[in-house]
């Protein structure tokens, strides 16, 4: 199985330069050499196979072949908005839900929240997706948006009305409930819980509330557990 490296705009048929930490990877750490194949992903859809032609110290000078559509994204248009959990465990959320298919993440800032991720934090994060993508064979990556206040976040929201409140209280979940429309919204509280009045927010402008069984999770825990089952329940 040919190793796959991301290279960020349109993949054209032809010559291209590679550098950067694609290319160092490429070179130092997988110590792929001329003549050697690969295949080359665009954060979108498409993917192309490649040849490596040249290795310099600056980077790695590619053969690109014909690009081809990938399909490797799940039927539902996911968004996590999701509390920032401490330390790692946040980075393996991104790279969870990398690999699950989900279309953006966005970080809640509510109430309750103890962590707000800064731009060092995004940034390191930007490159746990692209590894994640590579290691899972996905296209397209996973965007993480700034972190957003959870009330601003509502009133943007389009599918406002296709938001799965995570949320103790709540119903049990029921795949019948998701609605045909192309965006699923999942939305996990901080360690704290969501307050009331952020609840009643959510519910005033159409969040279901969904109950995920008697124990308390963790913030990763349930957002995973509820973006797996809508990517099953929205599979066919
Ligand atoms: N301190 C809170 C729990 C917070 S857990 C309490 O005691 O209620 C962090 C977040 O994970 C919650 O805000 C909720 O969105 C989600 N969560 C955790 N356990 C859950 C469960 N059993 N069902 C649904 N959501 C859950």
């Amino acid at each position: 199985m040919s190793r796959r490296f991301f290279v960020r705009g349109p993949l054209r048929a032809g010559t291209l330069h590679l550098a950067g930490p694609e290319a160092h990877h490429l070179v130092r750490v997988l110590r792929i050499g001329v003549g050697q194949s690969v295949v080359l992903f665009d954060g979108g859809d498409f993917e192309a196979p490649a040849d490596v032609t040249g290795v310099e110290p600056g980077g790695v000078e590619l053969v690109v072949h014909e690009p081809r559509v990938s399909r490797t994204e799940p039927a539902v248009d996911l968004v996590l908005a999701v509390a920032v959990p401490k330390g790692d465990r946040f980075g393996w959320l991104v790279e969870k839900a990398t690999e699950l298919g989900v279309r953006r993440l966005v970080p809640l800032v509510t109430e309750r929240s103890v962590v707000v991720p800064g731009p060092g934090k995004l940034e390191k994060m930007r490159r746990t997706i692209i590894e994640a993508s590579k290691q899972c064979r996905r296209t397209r990556l996973m965007e993480l948006a700034e972190p957003a206040e959870w009330p601003a976040f509502l009133l943007q929201e389009p599918a406002a009305g296709n938001i799965w409140l995570a949320h103790p209280g709540g119903a049990p979940f029921d795949c019948g409930q998701i609605y045909d429309a192309g965006r699923v919204v999942v939305a996990v509280g901080p360690e704290g819980g969501f307050t009331e009045a952020e609840v009643e927010l959510a519910a005033s402008r159409g969040a279901a509330l969904v109950s995920l069984g008697p124990r308390v999770l963790r913030i990763e825990t349930a957002t995973l557990v509820l973006a797996a089952l809508i990517t099953a329940c929205r599979s066919s």
